[in-house]
């Protein structure tokens, strides 16, 4: 982050590169952005608590996730698209580093056909895990960068050694075992896997821990970074034309962090004296996923009444 006269005036690059601004926006992890990219040299009370001791709490943080997609080569009606399976403690066992003993299994082709070819069909499966089993499996680094084709990237896979393989493709094997059990027939169909770790959002978001949504609400963080914000907006205190943007601005989650873009501009429209207008863009296509209305669960008796069909 470049920083004249407590103005931010652009960025450099790992590569050396350098781009001027008016205006900075960071929207990656917030402890980063405060304590390396910023040096520590903006943090208020509220700020050092948070980023230096707070988020190492337990709890303060969205866990990571293990997730584990699956290609299925045949189309499958008869999974549901969105289903949370609590499991006993043997089950739970055969899942590393499982956090809580519950698993989320979406057969997301029943939203987004459009996700894999005709006739076939996408299974996505997540549990919350504990990012520092991985790390005693891995004997890798967590983010390496390479220049490839010419250009210095920094998420590039990573070798992390046999036992985090192994570990890997453990949970690929227990999670196709749970589901077959659960739909026989869908193990022989697995035509595509891919599964991700804690590690792997290490590597894609820098992310502290893996975590996947930054501070979790109703907890001390979440509460604290809540209350600076909207006390003095999502600034770096005593650091000029400079914002915070993204899930770490906010209190975690995909349709926050994406609200936290629009509210930053809001910050910088009433900074620079400007009206802030928003508007849709009519020109983009319509989201294309099929939406499937939420029924009561089948009733054990027939005195529960049912959901007519155009409800
Ligand atoms: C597997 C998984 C499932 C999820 N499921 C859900 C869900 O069902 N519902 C929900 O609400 N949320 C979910 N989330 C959380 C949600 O995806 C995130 O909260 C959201 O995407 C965060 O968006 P963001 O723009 O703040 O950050 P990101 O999308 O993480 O973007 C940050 C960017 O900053 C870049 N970056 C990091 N460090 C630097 C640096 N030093 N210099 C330059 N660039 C850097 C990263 O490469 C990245 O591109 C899930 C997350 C994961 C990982």
């Amino acid at each position: 982050m470049l920083v004249e006269d407590d103005r931010a005036v652009g960025v450099r690059l790992s590569d050396g590169r350098e781009f001027r601004a008016d205006i900075v926006v960071s929207a990656c992890d917030g402890r980063t952005t405060m304590l390396e990219l910023l040096k520590g040299r903006y943090l208020n009370k509220t700020y050092e608590r948070l980023y230096t001791r707070t988020i190492d709490e337990p709890g303060m943080l969205y866990p990571g996730y293990v997730s584990v997609f699956l290609g299925l080569g045949r189309p499958f009606p008869q999974g549901e698209p969105c289903t949370t399976y609590l499991l006993d403690e043997e089950e739970a066992a055969s899942f590393a580093g499982m956090g809580h003993p519950s698993m989320n299994v979406q057969f997301r082709s029943a939203h987004y056909p459009e996700l894999s070819p005709r006739d076939t069909s996408v299974v996505f499966v997540t549990y919350f895990s504990d990012t520092g089993v991985w790390r005693e499996l891995t004997d890798g680094p967590e983010q390496h960068s390479r220049v490839h084709k010419g250009e210095e990237v920094h998420t590039l896979a990573v070798r992390r050694g046999p036992a985090y393989y192994a570990a890997k493709r453990q949970v690929q094997r227990a999670v196709t075992e749970f589901l077959d059990r659960r739909f026989p027939g869908l193990a022989e169909s697995v035509v595509a896997r891919d599964t991700g770790t804690p590690l792997t959002q290490v590597r894609y978001t820098g992310n502290h821990n893996g975590t996947i949504a930054g501070w979790l609400p109703f907890m001390d963080g979440a509460e604290t970074l809540e209350k600076e914000v909207n006390r003095n907006g999502p600034v770096a205190p005593g650091l000029k034309d400079f914002y915070l943007s993204g899930t770490w601005s906010t209190i975690g989650g995909l349709i926050r962090a994406a609200a936290a873009g629009r509210h930053v501009t809001q910050f910088i429209c009433r900074d620079d004296g400007v009206e802030f207008t928003a508007d849709i863009d009519r020109t983009q296509p319509p989201p294309t996923q099929i939406v499937i209305p939420v029924g009561l669960p089948p009733a054990p008796d027939s005195t529960v009444p049912q959901p007519k069909e155009h409800e």
